[in-house]
């Protein structure tokens, strides 16, 4: 039976942890080439050596131009085309401060990874998806986008920043074939979180059902990566522009905390 990314070539950014590295697993599952580009190459590498042949890893900060075009003609000279250009890596400033307290260095700091890195990612990959007419640019936004007072200040401005230039890039990218969208979850338990780990779920599960999460259940990063299947897919062919909320109805019944 046919595999939904069947003959697809997939880059995943931020891949060799939480969201990415499930996205790696579904993606490569589901029949596409994987090269998952991250800075901690020990992680990824060995997400790459567990999958096999069809999954590749390769160092790229994504902040750097120089090595997001390596990323790309890397994996052109591998692959020989780039279908799914999915910028996914992402950093937080935790604690979140006031605004009195942030620093302008945490907002650069911030930025040059969330925004700049989403925005050389879909450069650099529209510069080979333009010429053969197709593509799919996805972006890991956030919650953030719909609803105020969840994440530092620093943070919500990249993440509103990315959808920005998603809804942008949709608008200018449409006559090439190429569709952009974002995937947006509420908190997933990853390594961005820094102190949460697995004894913080039942009070996390706890505060999730007071404000009205889909059955008050912890977001899973696999539920994320679904979500970013779809929008990879062809089962989304007419989907571009979308900020695609995996939240349990959070920003639905919570429009503003502000
Ligand atoms: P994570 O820390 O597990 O994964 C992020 C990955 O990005 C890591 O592997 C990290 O090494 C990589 N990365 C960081 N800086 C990089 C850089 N300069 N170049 C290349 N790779 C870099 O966290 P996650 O939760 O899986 O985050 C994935 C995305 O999801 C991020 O964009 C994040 O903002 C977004 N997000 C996360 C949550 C959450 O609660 N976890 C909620 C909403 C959105």
């Amino acid at each position: 039976m046919a595999k939904r990314l069947d003959g697809k070539v997939a880059i995943i950014t931020g891949g060799s942890s939480g969201i990415g590295a499930s996205a790696v697993h579904l993606f490569h599952e589901n029949g596409a080439k994987v090269v998952i580009a991250d800075i901690q190459d020990t992680m990824g590498q060995a997400i790459a050596d567990k999958l096999g042949e069809n999954v590749s890893y390769i160092h790229c900060d994504v902040a750097n131009e120089d090595e997001i075009c390596n990323l790309i003609d890397t994996t052109i000279s591998k692959h020989g085309q780039l279908d799914i250009m999915y910028n996914n890596a992402g950093i937080v400033d935790i604690p979140f401060m006031n605004i009195l307290e942030s620093k302008k260095s945490d907002l650069e700091r911030v930025l040059n990874v969330n925004l700049v890195g989403g925005f050389l990612g879909a450069k650099h990959g529209s510069r080979v998806m333009i010429p053969r007419g197709k593509g799919c640019i996805l972006f890991t936004a956030s919650a953030a986008t719909a609803i105020g007072g969840l994440s530092s200040h620093s943070y919500a401005a990249s993440k509103c920043g990315i959808l920005g230039l998603a809804r942008n890039l949709a608008a200018e990218l449409g006559q090439h074939g190429i569709r952009v969208n974002c995937v947006s979850p509420y908190a997933v338990i990853t390594g961005i979180l820094g102190g949460v780990n697995e004894a913080d779920v039942p009070q996390m599960e706890a505060a999730v059902s007071e404000v009205g999460n889909l059955k008050g259940q912890i977001l899973k990063a696999e539920s994320v990566a679904r979500a970013a299947l779809y929008l990879a897919s062809d089962e989304a062919d007419y989907v571009s522009g979308l900020n695609l909320l995996v939240d349990g109805g959070y920003s639905a019944v919570n429009p503003s905390m502000m």
